[in-house]
């Protein structure tokens, strides 16, 4: 049986960092692609690294055809997309995935951020042939592939994706912050403060959370910050290093890959939170594959 590739185009969280300092990580936002062997490709995310990612695909020599998955609108999840050159392309097709928000659809959405105000270019003029597809929390199929989604806790409405093929499974989830917050004794609270924003309400998201991610193959979670400066930056959805490895323990995930570096934080920075996340899996006492996601590495599974 092939493969599957993961290819990591960017990694970097809230606005691209180009510079010396985070030359080895890379400097551009979200985008990561998946390649299930003979399908299309899969493309997550379409913040500043999409950008390489289509260059690549401009030198196919037959038309492109491929599904990308948004997990939200922030700007580091979509501005990659006015500059995404194989989608005014003639001949190409691509297939937009992402849910709509309560008063404005997917397509209302994408098409707003290409409005003459703020880009030269109208989505409907972009030459290639794009659908828009609304997503709903649960699950369907792309090519085969079975893709559930959860909403996260993040502000808006922001998706986890699982893929599954042929009993492997990835999970990407860029944006997202611990259901219950530690009290004094270090504790978990019990429920949590941020609206309820989610379709389906569950008493207890963290379970339902733990379940989404259980068992995965590949866990691809925000590791943004270090817990003291998660301490002065709760809400606003984005997790610390020491809850992303205790829910890949808790989930009993297979391999870490640490995902949405803060702009902040140089490549030294990065290499350290790798360091201590690998430490806190050993003294989890389960020692599983743990990197910091670098532009360009490529994982096989
Ligand atoms: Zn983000």
């Amino acid at each position: 049986m092939e493969p599957i590739k993961i290819k990591f185009w960017g990694v970097r969280g809230s606005i691209p960092t180009p510079g010396p300092r985070t030359i080895r990580y890379g400097g551009n936002t979200s985008c990561v692609e998946i390649q299930f062997p003979g399908k299309p490709r899969f493309i997550i995310d379409a913040g500043s690294g999409i950008r390489e990612l289509g260059k690549e695909l401009l030198q196919s020599k037959i038309p492109v055809k491929a599904y990308i998955f948004l997990t939200h609108f922030h700007w580091d999840h979509i501005q990659g997309l006015p500059f995404f050159k194989p989608a005014f392309k003639p001949g190409n097709h691509f297939i937009l995935y992402g849910c709509d928000e309560p008063d404005v659809d997917l397509t209302q959405i994408i098409s707003m951020q290409m409005n003459p105000i703020y880009f030269p270019v109208a989505v409907e003029d972009m030459g290639a042939k794009v659908e828009f597809r609304t997503a709903k929390e649960g699950a369907f199929e792309v090519e085969g592939v079975t893709i559930r989604t959860q909403f996260m806790n993040h502000p808006g409405y922001t998706f986890g994706y699982r893929f599954t093929y042929q009993g492997k499974s990835i999970i990407y989830i860029s944006d997202n912050e611990p259901y219950r917050r530690p009290n004094d004794n270090g504790e978990p609270a019990a429920g949590i403060s941020l609206e309820d924003r989610f379709e389906n309400f569950y008493d207890n998201k963290e379970d339902q959370f733990i379940n989404f991610i259980s068992g995965a193959d590949l866990l691809i979670h925000d590791t943004q910050y270090f817990p003291h400066e998660y301490e002065e930056r709760i809400t606003w959805g984005h997790s610390p290093y020491t809850y992303t490895v205790d829910i890949a323990v808790k989930a009993r995930v297979k391999q870490l890959v640490l995902f949405h570096h803060d702009p902040d934080h140089d490549d030294d920075t990065v290499d350290k939170m790798a360091e201590l996340s690998r430490a806190r899996l050993n003294n989890h006492n389960y020692p599983i594959p743990c990197i910091a996601a670098k532009e360009g590495d490529v994982i096989v599974l």
